[in-house]
């Protein structure tokens, strides 16, 4: 697949997402969406409080709800995370879990914020201290040492191989890897150690991390413990497209009112670009985003047609 096919791609299947495609797809831009709804903040909510829905929709009957309509305005769904990011001569470049690549003239980011901790003794204690929830921030600080990551789908899988490059030792705590076949074929033929069917009781140490107790009554020794649940953080691949976060806290991607960021053809919505954390606000900036990405795209389209 290629820029010939979809010209907005769109990272998040969540209400931003879902309502970004849909305002897209309306301007007859050709939509591709990556992303699973059971990682949306909303796949478990009961919603209260959105316009229109009172108090009897779940989270997951408005996405796949939002799925449906979508697919009517011509969006097409891959049920897949993004593992790799980056922009290259005006067009920015996707890898998928499975290992597809994609080439797009216009990307939006929709994929929410990551709030899921382990919540075991030790891991708030330990922050900054050994525990780390960002591989592409800290990896460095391990070099030589030995480390675990804990999670089941594609940000453990790809955190754990990308630490091959700096950790003498690197342990895949999961209970079951949930990745595409061929992340888990590459996790098999690399050297890390895959510790299935067991996950993190305790995090231990004095004043830094030490080690891990697992639910199997085995104990690890680490010095760094990285907690990867869910899919690729969304600053990680943020931050790679070279976009600029907020100046106060740097969590949110910066965006003006058409939802632009600071990269041409670039975009973000959603919780992505901070609080409050609402359904209403995901979709007033999904519109929004939608509807600016299709009319980059048909420009980008109209200036290479008329430059021949
Ligand atoms: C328990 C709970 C209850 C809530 N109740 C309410 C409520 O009553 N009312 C309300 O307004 N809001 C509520 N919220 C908040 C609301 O769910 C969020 O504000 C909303 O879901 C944000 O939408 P979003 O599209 O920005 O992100 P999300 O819905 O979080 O969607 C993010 C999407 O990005 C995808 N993604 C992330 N990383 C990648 C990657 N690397 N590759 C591919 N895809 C990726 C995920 O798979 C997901 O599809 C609730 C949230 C929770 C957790």
């Amino acid at each position: 697949m290629s820029d010939q096919l979809y010209n907005v791609a769109i990272i998040g299947r969540g209400p931003a997402g879902l309502q970004a495609a849909i305002h897209s797809g309306s301007k007859k831009a050709k939509v591709i969406v990556f992303g699973k709804p059971r990682n949306s903040g909303l796949y478990k909510a009961r919603v209260a409080n959105f316009c229109c829905s009172e108090d009897v929709i779940t989270g997951k009957e408005m996405l796949e709800a939002g799925r449906k309509q979508a697919e009517s305005f011509g969006a097409v769904f891959l049920e897949e995370d993004i593992i790799e990011a980056k922009s290259e001569n005006n067009r920015f470049i996707l890898v998928t879990e499975s290992g597809g690549a994609f080439t797009f003239e216009t990307l939006i980011l929709a994929m929410g914020v990551a709030r899921k901790k382990l919540q075991v003794k030790g891991e708030k204690e330990f922050v900054g201290r050994g525990v780390s929830y960002c591989v592409d921030c800290d990896a460095t600080f391990f070099k030589g040492m030995d480390v675990a990551v804990v999670g089941n789908e594609s940000a453990a899988a790809a955190g754990a191989l990308a630490l091959l490059l700096y950790a003498r030792t690197v342990y895949l705590v999961c209970r079951k890897p949930m990745i595409s076949d061929l992340l888990h074929e590459r996790l098999k033929r690399s050297e890390v150690r895959i510790l299935q069917d067991t996950w993190v009781k305790e995090i231990v140490g004095a004043n830094e991390v030490e080690g891990l107790m697992l639910t199997n009554d085995e104990s690890l020794k680490v010095s760094g413990v990285f907690i990867e649940l869910g899919a690729k953080g969304a600053m990680e691949l943020a931050a790679n497209l070279g976009v600029v976060f907020d100046a106060e806290t740097f969590s949110f991607i910066e965006t003006n009112k058409k939802q632009e960021t600071n990269i041409p053809g670039l975009y973000a919505a959603g919780d992505i670009t901070g609080q409050p954390w609402q359904i209403a606000k995901a979709v007033g900036e999904g519109c929004t985003a939608g509807i600016e990405a299709a009319e980059y795209a048909r420009k980008l389209a109209d200036s290479e047609r008329s430059r021949g």
